[in-house]
């Protein structure tokens, strides 16, 4: 009998298990209207990051049909033969939107911070990330080869003094998350330009979940905040209010043609379907078009977050969009909770460490504006029932 080659990761999976930290896989059909059909039912999807409920829009679709008759694959990396007509409307279309010179487009939002932050740092620099920065940004800060020093929003002084001690690195990023992605807050960008330009730092934002939800254009929490001139690089997905899938960079052109040239995660992959493009440029104008979908949304998140607290649920005083955590310690709380919720038609994540820390096991509800107010307060009193018992 031939040895067992993955004994070892038999070994840690079980650990895992054992930890109430296994993660299972399914699979989840989304549906229009904020539902989805798991297991052959119809739940209520709270689950998605879809915030605008474009990726379902008439129009949308329409698009990326019309773009279909150029091929489903863009068949070659962007430098190569990938860029077509979609590609380069798209990053036009983008830059616009963000009130910029030029775009760049990436596989995904996880390629664009990899790509992005390893092209423009490197060895002898220092690196500051938020200690709840997404994995993509951590990542990204160690790919680059520069010094990772992790600091916490809540202590500033501290990463002031950090950031201090780095004056002989040759150059100094602070990467943060715009909107916290586990924790639905807010980076607070104008302390961290102050800091930035104090110490000759660049400040690169990752808006992620911010894009099309806030902002007086939906920009995000840059525009919404006032310091979308003082942040240096600000980096976006397509995969979550926008309805598609890709990621972005909106820049001067400087940066743009650098990352053009140097940022790996688009040099080497495959240039996106040009329906997708499409699909995101049709979402762009409706993001435009409609500015009453991402100000209900937050109103609705609002009330939603008020209505939880008056229930004695723990949702952190600091929330303040449409991704709604309800904090209930442990692991396997967090899953019971979430699997009761099920029972009662409503799909939402349970979320535990490694992805967020120990003992701060969640429920991490999204809501978007396809839901209507009557899911949201249906929502609302069932995770009180369930929470409670
Ligand atoms: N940044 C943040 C803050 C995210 O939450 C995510 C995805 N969950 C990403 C980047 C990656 O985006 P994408 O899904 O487009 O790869």
């Amino acid at each position: 009998m031939s040895p067992d080659r993955f004994a070892w990761l038999a070994t840690g999976l079980a650990e895992l298990d054992g930890e109430g930290l296994l993660r299972g896989r399914r699979s989840v059909a989304a549906l229009p209207d904020g539902w989805c059909e798991v297991d052959g039912r119809r739940l209520r999807n709270f689950a998605s990051n879809d915030y605008l409920g474009l990726a379902h829009d008439p129009r949308l679709i329409e698009a990326a049909r019309g773009a279909l008759s150029g091929g489903v694959g863009a068949g070659a990396s962007p430098l190569v033969a990938g860029r077509g007509e979609w590609h380069a409307r798209l990053e036009q279309r983008l830059a616009a939107f963000e009130g910029q010179p030029a775009a760049v487009l990436f596989p995904t939002g996880y390629a664009a911070n990899l790509g992005t932050i390893a092209a423009l740092a490197g060895r002898g620099d220092a690196a500051f990330c938020d200690r709840l920065n997404h994995a993509s940004l951590v990542d990204a800060c160690r790919l680059s080869g520069a010094r990772l020093r992790v600091y916490r929003r809540d202590r500033l002084e501290d990463f002031e003094r950090e950031l201090a001690k780095a004056a002989g690195a040759a150059r100094r990023f602070v990467v943060t998350d715009s909107l916290f992605s586990m924790d639905g807050d807010a980076a607070p960008l104008p302390e961290l330009c102050a800091l930035a330009e104090k110490h000759d730092a660049l400040l690169i934002v990752d808006e992620a979940h911010a894009t099309g939800v806030f902002g007086a254009r939906g920009r995000g929490i840059a525009e919404w905040q006032g310091v979308e001139e003082r942040v240096a690089v600000r980096v976006g997905t397509l995969s979550k209010a926008i309805g598609a899938v890709g990621g972005f960079v909106a820049g001067p052109r400087t940066l743009v043609d650098w990352l053009w040239n140097r940022a790996r995660t688009q040099i080497y992959s495959t240039a996106l379907p040009p329906a997708m493009c499409a699909a995101a440029c049709a979402a762009i104008d409706v993001i435009e078009q409609e500015p009453e979908r991402r100000e209900r949304l937050r109103a609705t998140a609002q009330r939603f977050r008020h209505e939880l607290r008056d229930a004695g649920l723990v949702v952190p005083a600091t929330c303040v969009g449409p991704i709604v955590p309800v904090i209930l310690d442990g692991p396997r709380r967090a899953m019971r909770v979430a699997a009761e919720l099920e029972d009662e038609g409503f799909l939402v994540a349970a979320i535990r460490p490694p992805t967020v820390p120990r003992g701060t096991s969640r429920l991490r509800i999204t809501l978007t504006a396809a839901h209507s107010d009557r899911d949201v307060e249906e929502l609302a009193a069932a995770v009180a029932r369930c929470a409670a018992g």
